[in-house]
């Protein structure tokens, strides 16, 4: 169990006082922030542009899914060059994953304005892919120090990647329920991810400006992000590792595909756990209460549907096999090819 020491700020216009709380953080020293974001975001960098002032030491609008190697070198070459005191990461878990990678050898502290429901933001885990590889691992040195949350940023993000990336958030609280390394704290945030996101993310498909629920739907994401940090994650994890990194299917879909099989494949080894995840849906069921909100998120597609072809089916199998991890029911090659046969 890891707590990251960081200062959390919520609130509808808080990244307006972004540079001020950036100061805090750099004191004495003047802050010199390296933004770092996905390509495309525009209206939320001159955002947070106009709160940084002259604090801004640089712009890097590369971060990409899965944080290749090459970005993370382009930006360590950008911080030789622009020494700055602090990485601001706006945007999801690309730019809060490059900001760890970077971090992860230059040893600056990170500030992020998440702006999906990630969750990465309250996590030391950090990822790097190097060709076909996605090596991940655990250092409390690269998790945030300080995070602001400003549902006014989550707006614009479109109603399908709002429902996918819930979706994602859901999954790590899921999991966080059925670790046997969480305990309470991991545990109840769990339980009020669950129940935040469960019901902002109908809201926010329905209508994606619904300043409300975008504001539920940031403390479920927060939430799970804390559940995440707090406890090991389980077979549902490392299925999506090996389809997002191997196969190539898209992050947050893949959660939402995956999640409702894995839950009932595990569900005879967690009885508590699943009425906890049942109650919080409102459901009587915890894979059926699943399967059921990614219906009602236009979530309910295939691993087919993703890319997954039949073929690759014993291959992921074999991989999902290939390293031990925690999770309530032992899983076999043949356990898990049947679980993906159900999913595709
Ligand atoms: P992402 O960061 O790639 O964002 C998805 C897309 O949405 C991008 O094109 C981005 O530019 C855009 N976007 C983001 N916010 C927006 C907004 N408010 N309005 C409009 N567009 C917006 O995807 P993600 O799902 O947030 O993160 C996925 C990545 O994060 C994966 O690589 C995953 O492995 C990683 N992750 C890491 C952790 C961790 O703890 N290390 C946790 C969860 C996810």
């Amino acid at each position: 169990m890891q707590h990251p020491q960081a200062r959390v700020v919520f609130g509808a216009g808080s990244a307006a006082r972004l540079g001020e709380e950036l100061d805090l953080l750099s004191a004495p020293a003047e802050t010199r922030a390296l933004v770092l974001t996905t390509p495309g975001r525009s209206v939320a960098l001159s955002t947070i542009a106009d709160a940084l002032g002259h604090r801004v030491a640089g712009i890097c609008a590369c971060a990409e899914l899965h944080v290749p190697v090459e970005r993370v070198r382009e930006v360590i070459i950008d911080v030789d060059r622009l020494s700055p005191n602090v990485l601001v990461a706006l945007g999801g878990g690309s730019a809060v994953g490059l900001a760890k990678a970077v971090a992860l050898e230059c040893r600056l502290p990170i500030a992020a304005v998440p702006t999906t429901y990630a969750g990465s933001e309250m996590t030391g885990i950090w990822g790097i892919t190097e060709g076909e590889q996605k090596r991940t691992g655990r250092d409390p040195g690269v998790a945030p120090r300080l995070v602001v949350y400003d549902p006014l940023l989550t707006l614009t993000l479109p109603a399908d990647v709002s429902a996918a990336s819930g979706m994602n958030a859901i999954a790590h609280a899921v999991e966080a329920m059925y670790a046997a390394d969480a305990g309470p704290i991991a545990t109840s945030a769990a339980d009020k991810a669950i129940r935040l996101l469960a019901s902002a993310l109908p809201r926010i498909v329905a209508r994606p400006d619904d300043l409300e629920a975008r504001t539920m739907a940031l403390q479920g994401a927060h939430a799970a992000g804390v559940a995440l940090n707090m406890a090991s994650m389980g077979l549902h994890h490392k299925i999506c590792h090996v389809l997002g990194g191997t196969f190539g299917l898209p992050h947050a879909p893949t959660h939402a595909a995956v999640l409702p099989h894995v839950v009932a494949f595990n569900a005879p080894a967690a009885p508590l756990a699943m009425d906890r995840i049942a109650n919080a849906l409102g459901a009587n069921d915890a894979s059926e209460g699943l399967a059921a909100l990614n219906r009602t998120l236009g979530l309910n597609f295939t691993l087919a549907d993703l890319g997954l072809r039949a073929e690759d089916v014993n291959r992921s199998a074999v991989l999902i096999v290939s390293s031990s991890y925690t999770n309530p029911r032992p899983v076999t090659q043949d356990d898990a090819r049947a679980l993906l046969m159900r999913a595709l």
